[in-house]
């Protein structure tokens, strides 16, 4: 009885990790497809390391280019730190 809600459990995990991963990786094929960075047109890394909490609890990038913050869907970010 135990071991199959340890194992539903473990299953749920593994599946939403799955689904979090590739829905990442869409994210970042379609960022790339409007052009990468909307500043210098840098791709986006699939694997993103976020620079903020924002980033981690949202998404979105950090330009290695030029820095500029997106968001998931490949937008400058508003109040960006390297906003003009
Ligand atoms: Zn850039």
């Amino acid at each position: 009885m135990v071991s199959i809600v340890v194992g539903s459990i473990i299953g749920s995990v593994t599946t939403t990790t799955l689904l979090l991963v590739m829905a990442a990786i869409a994210a970042t094929k379609k960022a790339n497809e409007r052009g990468g960075c909307p500043t210098c047109g840098m791709p986006v890394p699939v694997f993103r390391k976020p620079t903020s909490l924002r980033q981690a609890l949202r998404g979105g990038w950090t330009c290695s280019g030029c820095g500029t913050e997106m968001d998931r869907f490949g937008n400058e970010t508003i109040g960006s730190v390297n906003a003009k």
